[in-house]
Formats: C-alpha cells, sequence, structure tokens
C-alpha cells in the first residue's frame, strides 16, 4: 500500500530547526498518527511523503513557504501592559492564548517588554523557519468514514470519543 489521500499514516520522525536545533519528534515508542490529503500536516511534508511506503525512509527540507509561511510583520502587535490583568511579570517567549477580532484563540508569543508596552507576535512559532525532517514511513492503513468525518484518526492511537 502506498500514501495517498484519505490513508492513515503512522510515522517516525525527527524535526530540526536550520541550526539543527531540535524542535519535535516522534520515537518509536510514540508515532505519530495522522490522515492524509485532508491538511492534518505541513504541505511540504504531505507532498514529500505522497507515494511513499512502509519502511520507507526520507529526509527532506522544508522551506517556509510549504511549512507555517512567512514571519508576517502585520502579525507583530504592541498591547498595553495593563491588557494582562493578573500577571505581574510578562517576559519576552512567554506564550498567551488571545482572543482575535472573530472570536477565536489565538497563541501569541511575547517578543519583548518596553516599559509599559508589550509586543506580541501572533505568527505561528516555526513561522519563517525552513524544518528539516528525518522520516520513517511506519504504516499505512485506509481511514474509516467516521475518520474521515471527523477529519483525525481514531483508535489506539488517537482520539477516543
Ligand atoms: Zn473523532
Amino acid at each position: 500500500m502506498q500514501i495517498a489521500a484519505r490513508k492513515v499514516v503512522s510515522l517516525h520522525y525527527t524535526l530540526r530547526g536550520e541550526e539543527g536545533d531540535l524542535i519535535d519528534q516522534a520515537t518509536p515508542e510514540e508515532p505519530f498518527f495522522y490522515i492524509h490529503g485532508v491538511g492534518n500536516i505541513i504541505p511540504g511534508l504531505e507532498k514529500a511523503l505522497d507515494g511513499k511506503s512502509a519502511g520507507d525512509k526520507l529526509s527532506v527540507s522544508i522551506p517556509p513557504e510549504d511549512a507555517y509561511g512567512l514571519h508576517d510583520k502585520e502579525q507583530v502587535q504592541i498591547a498595553p501592559r495593563s491588557a494582562f490583568y493578573g500577571v505581574t511579570d510578562i517576559k519576552p517567549g512567554m506564550q498567551f492564548q488571545a482572543e482575535t477580532e472573530s472570536g477565536h484563540y489565538q497563541l501569541v508569543t511575547v517578543q519583548a517588554v518596553d516599559g509599559d508596552q508589550v509586543i506580541l507576535d501572533s505568527n505561528h512559532p516555526l513561522a519563517g523557519q525552513t524544518l528539516n525532517f528525518d522520516v520513517e514511513v511506519v504504516s499505512i492503513r485506509d481511514a474509516s468514514a467516521e475518520e474521515l468525518d471527523h477529519g483525525h484518526v481514531h483508535g489506539p492511537e488517537g482520539h477516543h470519543h
């Protein structure tokens, strides 16, 4: 069986940043499961895995455009310190859930604190980064109708309802 749309795929992988720093990994003990072709993973990795079989190994370098996007300066904003009621010590690197105008929640990272002003970055933490994956395909199976309906993997390795 080959990786194609609507297949449930499990992977071992190591993800490193541009400097070779370890960002994330899925070990043989805890492989990562996803449904191919439905946007569960970044487009560049999905493209690289298309047509692969169980046991295949690949190393891919994915530019930001095919990963979490370029860093968008428009998404760096200044908020007054008073917006963080209850937080006394705001430091660069801290992350908060902020409510957007459309009522969704978005992760924002404190980039800097300047007096009464807090500079917030709501880009994805990996935006602007080239991502280097070492991947091994572990298993491939058909997704169930219910999994396709929900858009995520069920079973011991996935969601329980
Ligand atoms: Zn579900």
